[in-house]
């Protein structure tokens, strides 16, 4: 028998670590046959909620799930990971301004990334899902020194699965027919999802579209408030989604993308498109040998010139915030 993966989750007892550890332990991230060994990090106050999850998870009797450890000590948690999935972020509260915002999940993610260059596998493979998560994953990243910084993503996928889904709809076409769609940038408001690569049957998605106007005014807002459409018609923020994106990134990290397509994930930019180096950005990437690699050579228009530069702005803003607070 294989030996078991080890997978820590961070914010375990949440909403999104709710719809995501289940899927874990049935097999879904990694595959129908290789064992999984869970382990939980919550904050002290939460650590009772999560052993609440792992009493259902035991009761599951998955037969992949080989253990689970809960624990409030990041050192343990990331104690041989070799998946890290980090979803336990600081959420903004009201009247909370950015700085704050920043400074409360550097005091999250400093720790986690010392934590994970201490005593993670070789092969750690580490995903940011918890919010600003470009910026959380830089700054875990930034105090890895010793994991190669590659192995530091954040989420994009629910993003590029948002807009996969509109413009299926939009087309009348199954998701399975649209290829090479691509997120751009940062995981907030400014994002960009680009129809100018994508192709539907062969076609470019745009073109096939056909319409600037829907593209502008519809897709490219629905696509990046989405989330709180979901928040506004389900009074919860969405969480199963989320959690999927998630096993989808990881599972396409570790099991590659078809040949003819690419995905979306923020990596740390290589310089790639102007985006500044060492950023971690949404890109197009593809993933072979469990290797996330940007797609290279795609011209860009100016339309999507404008809108990629606005996003990485964002995020340049955010680095330059986190460098100010000394968080990097
Ligand atoms: P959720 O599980 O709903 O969300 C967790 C994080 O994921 C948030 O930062 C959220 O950002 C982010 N997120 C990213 N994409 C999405 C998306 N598409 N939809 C919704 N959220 C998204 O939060 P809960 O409050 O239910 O749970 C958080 C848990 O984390 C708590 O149990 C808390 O105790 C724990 N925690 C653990 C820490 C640790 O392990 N060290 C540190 C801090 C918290 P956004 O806020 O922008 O929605």
């Amino acid at each position: 028998t294989r030996t078991p993966v080890n997978v820590t989750v961070t914010g375990a007892a949440g909403q999104i670590g709710y719809a995501l550890l289940f899927r874990i332990a049935s097999g879904h991230l990694l595959g129908p046959d290789v064992p999984v060994r869970l382990r939980l990090l919550e904050i002290p106050q939460a650590v009772k909620a999560a052993e609440g999850t792992a009493m259902e998870l035991d009761d599951c009797a998955f037969p992949l799930l080989s253990g689970i450890d809960i624990t409030d000590d990041a050192k343990t948690a990331f104690d041989g990971v070799n998946v890290a999935l980090l979803v336990g972020a600081r959420p903004r509260s009201k009247g909370m301004e950015r700085g704050d915002l920043l400074e409360a999940n550097g005091g999250i993610f400093k720790p986690q990334g010392e934590a994970i260059n201490a005593g993670a596998a070789d092969d750690v493979r580490v995903l940011v899902v918890g919010n600003p998560a470009n910026t959380n994953a830089l700054i875990a990243q930034q105090h890895a020194p010793d994991v190669p910084a590659e192995r530091f993503t954040a989420m994009t996928r629910l993003d590029h699965n948002r807009a996969l889904s509109q413009l299926a709809k939009k087309l009348g076409v199954a998701v399975t027919d649209i290829r090479k769609l691509t997120i751009w940038g940062n995981h907030s408001a400014t994002q960009y999802p680009d129809l100018f690569h994508a192709e539907v049957g062969g076609r470019i998605a745009a073109e096939a579209v056909n319409d600037q106007s829907w593209l502008e005014n519809d897709f490219i807002p629905t696509v990046a408030k989405r989330g709180a459409a979901i928040i506004e018609a389900r009074g919860a923020s969405s969480a199963a989604s989320a959690a999927n994106a998630a096993i989808d990134h990881v599972h396409t990290w570790v099991n590659g993308t078809d040949e003819g397509d690419w995905t979306s994930a923020a990596v740390v930019s290589d310089g790639s498109y102007g985006v500044p180096e060492g950023l971690i950005s949404s890109f197009p990437v593809t993933a072979k040998d469990g290797r996330y690699e940007i797609v290279q050579g795609l011209e860009i228009d100016e339309f999507s010139r404008a809108r990629i530069d606005a996003s990485v702005a964002e995020l340049v803003e955010e680095r330059d915030a986190v460098r100010g607070l000394g968080l990097i």
